[in-house]
């Protein structure tokens, strides 16, 4: 695996396989890597030539300057973990790197309700920061596919309005979300809880999956309000926001006239760890 921290090495050795015809494979992360990480490294692997990983903690998408600091970074692991799983090239920038001009550069884009809804509501500044690091990172790497969790549905969401608003010569693939066996989804952010509050996590899935269970059975504000009962009922655990959407347009759902179409999204505290989560209520 190639290891390159510079824009200009990495645009110099990409632009000669691109030249050569390959195809490129884009996963952009974060770092501390997890197994739903390296499904979408897997996932590229399949699907192009060249699998290409990014990892960086980018300063501009933190809303919260404590939760920047507390962000595990673990590169040493996570470069062994990528090597192993068969990555061909991890970019790693340092924060000057890719902000020369400091960060309070970003691109500003028009989302419409994309970006004012749950996380673009109770992290202002987010996805802004989202959009200007993955517009970067694609102007670096040029993929010709880039692959994204569903844990993170909103960003999905987010990403596939800037290509389509910017006509960015991309493709974005969604990947399913993966879960520990007690269902809670992976996160970097997960090895941050105490015992305790680890053993109660599970209940956010938990709650979600009932949820579908109930889902056009009662109505959309009843099943709302029982979640979040159940949710507070868990000592830990603190919802942020819990809401039932349109998993094309984000707007809240008053009735199940679009069930097919109808997500719930759910932000959870333990302690200060903010954890996301979503599933489809009816597929
Ligand atoms: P992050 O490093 O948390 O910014 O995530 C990098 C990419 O991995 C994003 O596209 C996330 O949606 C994706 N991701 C994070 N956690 C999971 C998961 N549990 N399952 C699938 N994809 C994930």
């Amino acid at each position: 695996m190639k290891q390159f921290t510079t824009i200009r090495e990495t645009r110099e050795y990409l632009a000669g396989k691109a030249e050569k015809g390959y195809s490129i494979g884009f996963v952009p992360t974060m770092g501390a890597l997890h197994e739903g990480h390296i499904s979408l490294v897997n996932r590229s692997k399949t699907e192009n030539m060249l699998t290409v990983c990014s990892i960086f903690v980018n300063p501009t998408q933190f809303n919260n300057k404590e939760d920047l600091e507390k962000y595990p970074r673990t590169l040493a692991r996570d470069a062994k973990l990528l090597r192993a799983s068969g990555c061909d090239v991890l970019f790693a920038p340092t924060a000057a790197e890719m902000y020369p001009e400091g960060e309070t550069e970003g691109i500003d884009l028009e989302f419409g309700l994309l970006d004012k809804v749950m996380e673009g509501k109770f992290r202002p500044g987010h996805f802004k920061g989202v959009a200007t690091i993955v517009n970067k990172l694609f102007a670096v790497v040029n993929p010709t596919r880039a692959y994204f969790g569903k844990k993170d549905f909103q960003q999905l969401a987010i990403i596939r309005h800037m290509v389509n608003s910017l006509k960015l010569p991309v493709a974005i693939i969604a990947c399913e979300t993966v879960r520990e066996p007690d269902g809670l989804a992976m996160s970097s952010r997960n090895m941050r809880l105490t015992i305790a509050e680890r053993s109660q996590a599970p209940e956010i899935y938990q709650v979600l999956s009932k949820m579908k269970e109930k889902a056009g059975k009662m109505p959309v504000k009843a099943l709302k309000e029982w979640a979040m009962k159940k949710i507070q009922e868990t000592p830990d655990l603190r919802i942020e926001y819990l809401e039932i959407g349109d998993r094309e347009t984000l707007v809240p759902l008053e009735n199940w006239s679009h069930k097919e179409r109808g997500m719930v999204f759910a932000a959870v505290f333990l302690g200060d760890v903010r954890l996301i989560d979503n599933i489809e209520l009816f597929l």
